[in-house]
């Protein structure tokens, strides 16, 4: 019997949908087709695999049937069109820019953009001639507009946005840019698809880095595109002429081809040239991670609400940036477009700046201080001399970042394990550094309204 997977729920989409099949031996895991190749049958064959005219699989590099299965099944989550894996989030934002942009070309961009994809797109595209601007207002559509010239091809953002846990207004931004027949590109890795589908908001594309929570357990690297498959290229005049001109080894342009999938044919073509292929022995592993995201991210969720509770009423606490607060500026796009769950990355700024800093996180017992996030165990980050070291101060300042601000990757341990491991660390600032408890009690501490919070999470 055939099931529309549309109708799925959330949690059997995600071991279900797109499913890989095993033909020759009904393997029910999806099998990991660990080769560089795959065989032809005769010169025809061959031709055929190669411009595209056959559905057959030619190189890994191209096109890989496990990889296949876990671009099935994202897309199937995100409610997009179709998707393509590629082996890093990195590789997934430079993969859907570059089909979308060239020299000449102009992006627009939300400041509160993850730091490599800020460098990303002012060094090294601005290399090649495609050119920037930052958004900062975000959430003023004059602000959006205002940076869109003729030559911007793309708008982009994120949803949830790090370290200071931004919420994305995703409705509003994709209705500018398609005010001005543009696509939006939404950065979805903090949210994941169980927290926010951004496509259901209006967004056209929307890139993760695989290697947080779809993954899940900081083992792998991986990226995707997903295509929500409705943007309507033909109608731009011109903007994309990859999309509606350039002609493919079959003599068809991408809107010939795939129609409204144009982008994503594209994409593969630019991802095939630059070659990010992800091993198929990764895509397993994201795959693997993927079948109990809503498990996991509900629990990150869960336990990040309540550590933030916590330390927002910790006097050696100055503030906390977590968009599931009240005192967050953007509390209630959070209570709008975060219905499950605010997610489980996010900041806050301990008094005593540098130093506490560093007596903390050496303190930590169950937190591991590194670069990464999402992970099935928590992690403890200062941005300021690691992601954010090439900003200037000033640059650091206006962004909130001071120097006693961490970040927090909150993972699946048990949440008063966790509190406890961050007691026990602010004890020990206390110890290091005189004077530190004593200073005037966290703002409206105690004061983070609990109910509120508790209702805005139920
Ligand atoms: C980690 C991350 C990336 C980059 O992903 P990699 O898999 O490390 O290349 C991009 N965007 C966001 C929001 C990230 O957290």
């Amino acid at each position: 019997m055939h099931i529309d997977e549309r109708e799925l729920g959330f949690a059997t989409r995600q071991l279900h949908a797109g499913k890989a099949g095993d033909d020759t031996h009904g393997a029910r895991a999806t099998p990991i087709y660990l080769t560089a190749g795959f065989e032809f049958e005769g010169l025809d064959d061959g031709r055929a695999r190669f411009d595209g005219t056959s559905d057959g699989y030619s190189y890994t590099r191209v096109a890989n049937p496990t990889n296949a299965a876990v671009e099935r099944r994202i897309a199937a989550l995100e409610g997009g069109a179709g998707a393509l894996l590629v082996s890093t989030g990195q590789a997934a934002t430079t993969t859907a820019v570059l089909a979308l942009a060239a020299a000449g070309d102009h992006i627009v961009s939300s400041a509160h953009a993850y730091e490599g994809t800020r460098e990303l797109l002012r060094d090294n595209l601005g290399r090649l001639g495609i050119t920037v601007d930052f958004v900062a207002d975000t959430r003023n559509p004059d602000a959006w507009a205002a940076a869109i010239r003729p030559e911007t091809r793309l708008v982009f953002a994120e949803s949830i946005a790090n370290p200071r846990n931004q919420v994305l207004d995703v409705r509003l931004v994709a209705d500018v840019a398609h005010r001005h027949g543009l696509p939006l590109v939404i950065d979805n890795t903090l949210a994941s698809p169980f927290l926010l589908r951004p496509i259901e908001h209006g967004a056209d594309v929307v890139v993760h880095s695989a290697s947080k929570f779809l993954a899940g357990h900081g083992t792998v690297l991986g990226g995707v595109v997903v295509d929500g498959g409705w943007f309507d290229w033909a109608s731009s005049a011109g903007r994309y002429p990859q999309l509606t001109e350039q002609r493919g080894a079959d003599g068809r342009t991408p809107v010939e081809r795939s129609g409204s999938n144009a982008l994503l044919d594209y994409a593969r073509s630019v991802a095939m040239r630059f070659g990010p292929a992800p091993s198929p022995l990764n895509a397993f592993l994201i795959l693997q991670g993927v079948e109990t995201l809503s498990l996991r991210v509900r629990q990150h969720s869960a336990s990040a609400l309540e550590i933030a509770r916590w330390l927002a009423a910790q006097p050696g606490v100055e503030s906390v940036d977590y968009s599931g607060l009240a005192s967050h500026p953007d509390h209630d796009l959070a209570v709008r477009y975060l219905p499950d769950g605010f997610g489980s990355v996010f900041s806050f700024t301990l008094r005593g700046g540098l130093a506490a800093a560093d007596a903390f996180t050496r303190a930590l017992r169950l937190f591991t201080h590194m670069t990464h996030l999402g992970d099935s165990r928590s992690l403890v980050l200062h941005p300021g001399t690691t992601t954010h070291a090439l900003r200037t101060d000033d640059e650091r300042d206006a962004a909130g970042i001071g120097p006693g601000l961490l970040r927090l990757s909150i993972g699946l341990e048990d949440a008063p394990d966790l509190i406890a491991d961050l007691a026990n660390a602010l004890e020990a600032v206390a110890a290091a550094i005189p004077g530190f408890v004593d200073g005037p009690p966290a703002a409206p501490a105690g004061g983070v309204p609990a109910d509120a919070v508790a209702e805005a999470a139920a």
